[in-house]
């Protein structure tokens, strides 16, 4: 059973928009907000919450959090290639080290996807190459020119984006 955050008792809580802040609220001080999980009035403050809500969930839920002062060098790809040829090794072995299937090896040798951080960074390991480098404060000119489209996106960008849209 859950916590009216209101006065502590325990209740079956439902989300509620209070002056502007979400609380668990249980039957007892319903009174004192506004459901949250039943749809509010369009252009009300709830409705507004709500909207904010989602939009942070849709947002949280891609990987943005990723290392953000670190970028991928312009010729990840040809690095990835040269340094796994230097070494011999097939991609299936590479794949296997660096937990990426084959098909996403061939990808990120032609320039074609990035890899995860965290791949990116199992590569540098194995084929002793360097993928990821720190980003000095760029001019917004040479964010443009970030690779294959889709990635590369700041959390200003979405928001920008999101906003558009409304
Ligand atoms: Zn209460």
């Amino acid at each position: 059973m859950s916590q009216c955050e209101m006065c502590g008792k325990a209740a079956g809580t439902r989300r509620h928009l209070v002056e502007g802040n979400v609380m668990e609220l249980g039957t007892c001080c319903a009174r004192f907000g506004t459901p949250m999980d039943a749809p509010a009035a369009t252009g009300s403050p709830a409705a507004m919450a709500q909207g904010l809500e989602r939009r942070a969930t849709r947002m949280t839920s891609k990987n943005i959090y990723q290392e953000p002062d670190l970028d991928f060098v312009e010729d990840f790809g040809r690095r990835i290639q040269v340094g796994r040829t230097n070494l011999g090794i097939t991609k299936e072995d590479l794949g296997t080290k660096v937990h990426a299937r084959v098909p996403e090896l061939n990808k990120f040798e032609a320039g074609q996807l990035r890899p995860t951080h965290q791949q990116a960074r199992a590569l540098e390991r194995e084929l002793k190459i360097t993928l990821l480098e720190a980003v000095a404060a760029a001019p917004a000119s040479a964010t443009a020119k970030k690779g294959p489209k889709g990635t590369g996106l700041t959390i200003g960008d979405i928001l920008k984006d999101a906003l558009g849209k409304e």
